[in-house]
């Protein structure tokens, strides 16, 4: 349930609302908005707990949250959730870019994609040095390597670094050299990874299961948010359908109905949700007239030559050309880029 505190409640009436929640065994998370201070309570449904705070001084109301995610929902969070990195926001009326190549290949190959995404507008470079590939003998990544290359680009070029994380042991490694931590497709639902990344304080970037509903993906942020790290951005990269023409299905429908349900932000990836270069310019422009708070778009030097993901990258004037047509896309929304 959620406790609604009244309008004029001061730190004392909030810490004295929380107190008699944790006595009543609740677990309490607090959402800090604008006009009122929420608290959620996450226990046992009870009516009679709901009538003796109704009855304090301090709350306005008692709502039952009727879906089964409760902190990522528009009820526990009214407004919409704005992550600040270090200077770059996400969630806000700027839209976030996030750019780079499939996987770290080298230092030649990841300064140059810096470089060019940089130039171009992003802010955020996304490049993976681990890689979940689906055969055992495609390129796996740089792994360790690839993480002191994106250390050492992100001191030269001063973007924020995105990169993918494959277990719960390696958590702690990637926060301390990433910016925001990627949850690939393959791991949505991987609820030991999801839990870790609930007890660490940086942002994660939760990628939508290739095979997940929109509810399943909302419980997936919910292992995040529940653990106390209430900065979780998700991402929509298409959902597998019965069309082979296309690499997955991007589902644009699931953004303005992910912002109704939730309050947090909503970026897409045309590149994986298409499969198809071609296609990425029109679904990025899609998506961001859909209401998406950024894109993930997958650049590389030389798309020809990558050593994944090639078909659907962008190459340096491709991406620079896109960033150009999509201010204006942004600007007939009321966005800025
Ligand atoms: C990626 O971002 O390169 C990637 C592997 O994405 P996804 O998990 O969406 O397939
Ligand atoms: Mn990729």
């Amino acid at each position: 349930m959620i406790v609604v505190l009244n309008r004029d409640a001061d730190e004392k009436a909030i810490s004295k609302v929380a107190e008699k929640l944790n006595r009543m065994g609740y677990g309490v998370h607090r959402s800090t908005g604008e006009n009122r201070t929420i608290l959620g309570a996450i226990g046992e449904r009870r009516e009679e707990a709901a009538h003796t705070l109704e009855a304090m001084p301090e709350v306005e109301k008692v709502v039952f949250v009727t879906s089964p995610f409760k902190l990522a929902s528009r009820d526990f969070h009214p407004e919409n959730t704005v992550i600040e990195i270090n200077g770059v926001s996400i969630g806000g009326s700027a839209l976030a870019v996030m750019a780079g190549p499939c996987a770290v290949e080298g230092e030649g190959q990841l300064l140059k994609a810096a470089w060019t995404v940089k130039e171009a507008g992003a802010q955020v470079l996304r490049a993976g040095a681990f890689k979940p590939r689906t055969s055992p003998y495609s390129f796996q990544g740089m792994e360790k390597e690839g993480l002191r290359l994106l250390e050492k680009v992100r001191r030269e070029t001063g973007l924020l670094i995105v990169t993918e994380v494959m277990d719960q042991f390696t958590v702690g490694e990637l926060a301390e050299c990433a910016d925001i931590i990627q949850v690939g497709t393959r791991n949505m639902q991987n609820f030991y990874l999801l839990r870790e990344l609930g007890k660490i304080r940086k942002p994660v970037l939760l990628k939508r299961g290739m095979s997940a509903t929109i509810e399943e993906w909302l419980m997936a942020a919910e292992y995040i948010l529940s653990g106390g790290n209430y900065q979780v951005i998700l991402c929509e990269r298409g959902i597998r359908t019965f069309e082979p023409y296309t690499r997955n299905t991007l589902d644009l429908s699931a953004v303005p109905l992910v912002k109704q349900l939730s309050h947090l932000p909503v970026i897409v990836d045309p590149s994986h949700g298409t499969g198809k270069s071609s296609l990425v310019p029109a679904m990025s422009r899609a998506a961001v007239a859909a209401g998406a708070d950024g894109l993930l778009i997958e650049v590389h030097p030389h798309p020809q030559e990558a050593l994944s993901d090639g078909p659907q990258s962008l190459n340096p004037g491709q991406f620079a050309a896109l960033m150009e047509e999509l201010k204006g896309v942004a600007a007939c929304v009321g966005r800025e880029l």
